[in-house]
């Protein structure tokens, strides 16, 4: 790693070679273990970061509770501004965060960069939600008898995040629940908690500069099954956001479940695109390039599978092949680069067990691959991406392999013999489907077509706006961030009804004398 970038940015974002990872509201301290945070481009140390213990836990979630009694009270709009602000900061720091995210997790910095715009939409986004918390009034049965629903702060938001959007999961969630009067405690994934410390460190300056407490948003770093876990029996947070594997967002729904808490489940994605015969193929193969290796196909909506008419398959494959093989995987630090590396040793693991499985299961591996661990990648957890051709959802395709591992594969008939191989698996995240037919396009995203939270037509599977609600179905978990209504889910309903008839009236017309 560079010496002088890490220097530039490390000083831009106030960070240093040793770190405390915990913010409760007024100071850095944390008591747990050092540990070093290592960067899967070259496996050099970029910091030390100090985790939480029992005890900083108590005194964050302390400091949550009262800044919520406080923050509660700012009117919506006002907690807008702030909001505002927010995003104003990050505007300033878009470069050295967005550069940040990509030392600290491998994706190019074309996409660090792009994670940072994504914080800063939502921000504008949330900013002018501030002003638009409505409810529904509606007429009553009763003369006389007003009836309407508000919406009122909930109170403490735990938000555990990823590691593959180590920055703008954070803001989905903060900016809106902040917005809704709620406070904020984030605990970041583990191999990402520098960006979580900077992004921190930004919010408490906005924070402190409008008189406001700081233990509105907080920070706790640590190992999910130790001090995460922390969060999920506490009753005193009730809304846990979580984004993650299904495996322990499972895990996390049952236990929050059990205590009647309210959960925003993000989980895995399995997710494909569909090519009929009426397809643009330049279109369809872009997309499909971009949904598959962007950020080394660890987004939740990478793309996983395309569907295939069985007519144009040999064609399509082969312009897939093409594009495949001008593929620049290398530093995401270098601009000509179009892949970086995966987020850890375990991930390139995981993705060579995969490629076994797909044959061992009857699949080919028709392209990529390879671990490459040669001149230009020493340190770093780099490989060529793989495609397998296989012969519709073995079992190792209904899995999530967080990899740029994509499967090929191909249908007959008509377009619902596709939807059918695409909604064929556990989750239920994003889906496209590339056709210039009309009728295609409409069954596509009809009562029978998709049966995913996302449906694109003549576009991929991933870079979703900010604007619509963003989650999946099924095994993806069911919850709903960012835009369209999302809001609601941070929110307490209350319905009320006002009597001015000066007599007691019951609703369905019921005497009561
Ligand atoms: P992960 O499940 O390993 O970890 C996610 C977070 O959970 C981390 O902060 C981790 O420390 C924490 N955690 C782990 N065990 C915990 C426990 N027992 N209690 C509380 N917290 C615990 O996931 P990951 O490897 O960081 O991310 C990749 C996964 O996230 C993929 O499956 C991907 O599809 C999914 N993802 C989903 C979305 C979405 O919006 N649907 C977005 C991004 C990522």
């Amino acid at each position: 790693m560079n010496h002088g970038q890490r220097e530039k940015v490390f000083g831009a974002l106030e960070l240093s070679d040793a770190n405390a990872g915990v913010f409760d509201g007024d100071s850095w301290t944390a008591g747990g273990a050092e540990v070093p945070v290592i960067s899967p481009i070259d496996g050099s140390t970029l910091a030390r970061v100090r985790q939480g213990n029992k005890a900083d836990y108590e005194r964050v979630i302390a400091s949550s509770v009262s800044a919520f009694a406080q923050w509660r009270e700012v009117p919506a709009p006002h907690r807008g501004e702030i909001v505002r602000q927010l995003g104003d900061e990050l505007r300033r720091l878009k470069e050295p965060l967005g550069r940040l995210v990509t030392m600290e997790m491998g994706k190019c910095l074309r996409e660090g960069l792009g994670e940072v715009q994504e914080m800063i939409d939502i921000c504008d986004m949330a900013c002018g939600q501030s002003r638009m918390l409505h409810g529904v009034q509606t007429h009553s049965e009763r003369a006389h008898h007003r009836m309407y629903e508000q919406w009122h702060p909930l109170g403490v938001v735990g938000v555990i995040t990823a590691f593959n959007f180590p920055v703008a999961v954070w803001s989905w969630n903060t900016a809106l629940a902040l917005i809704c009067g709620d406070t904020v405690v984030w605990k970041p994934a583990s191999p990402t908690p520098l960006t979580g410390i900077a992004c921190q460190k930004i919010i408490e300056r906005v924070l402190r500069r409008n008189g406001m407490p700081a233990g509105v948003a907080t920070l706790f770093t640590g190992k999910g099954s130790e001090v995460g876990e922390l969060l999920l029996d506490d009753h005193r947070i009730p809304l846990i956001s979580y984004t993650g594997s299904t495996l322990i967002g499972r895990h996390i729904g049952e236990k929050v479940g059990h205590r009647l808490g309210r959960t925003i489940l993000e989980l895995g994605g399995n997710n494909a695109v569909i090519v009929t015969k009426n397809a643009d193929l330049d279109l369809a193969t872009k997309a499909v390039l971009f949904g598959a290796i962007g950020t080394a196909g660890q987004r939740c909506t990478t793309t996983r599978r395309v569907i295939v008419d069985k007519s144009i398959y040999d064609r399509f494959r082969d312009r897939l092949l093409a594009a495949y093989k001008k593929v620049t995987v290398g530093s995401p630090l270098d601009d000509a680069i179009l892949m970086g590396p995966l987020v850890n040793a375990n991930s390139v693991r995981s993705m060579q067990a995969a490629i076994e499985r797909v044959k061992r299961e009857g699949g080919s591996v028709t392209w990529g691959g390879r671990v490459l661990d040669g001149a230009g990648y020493e340190g770093g957890c780099y490989v060529t991406p793989a495609v397998a051709e296989v012969a519709g959802n073995l079992d190792i395709v209904k899995d999530e392999t967080f990899a740029p591992l994509l499967y090929l594969m191909s249908y007959e008939g008509d377009v619902a013999h596709a939807v059918a191989l695409q909604n064929g698996v556990p989750q239920g995240l994003s889906s496209s489907i590339f056709t210039n037919n009309l009728l295609e396009a409409e069954t596509f995203l009809s009562a029978v077509g998709s049966d995913c939270g996302i449906a694109n037509v003549n576009a991929g599977t991933s870079g979703a706006e900010i604007g619509l609600a963003f989650g999946g179905e099924k095994d993806t978990g069911g919850g709903r961030e960012s835009g369209s209504d999302a809001w609601k889910a941070y929110m307490r309903r209350q319905s009320s009804t006002i009597n001015w008839s000066g007599e007691i009236a019951l609703a369905q017309g019921i005497v009561f004398d």
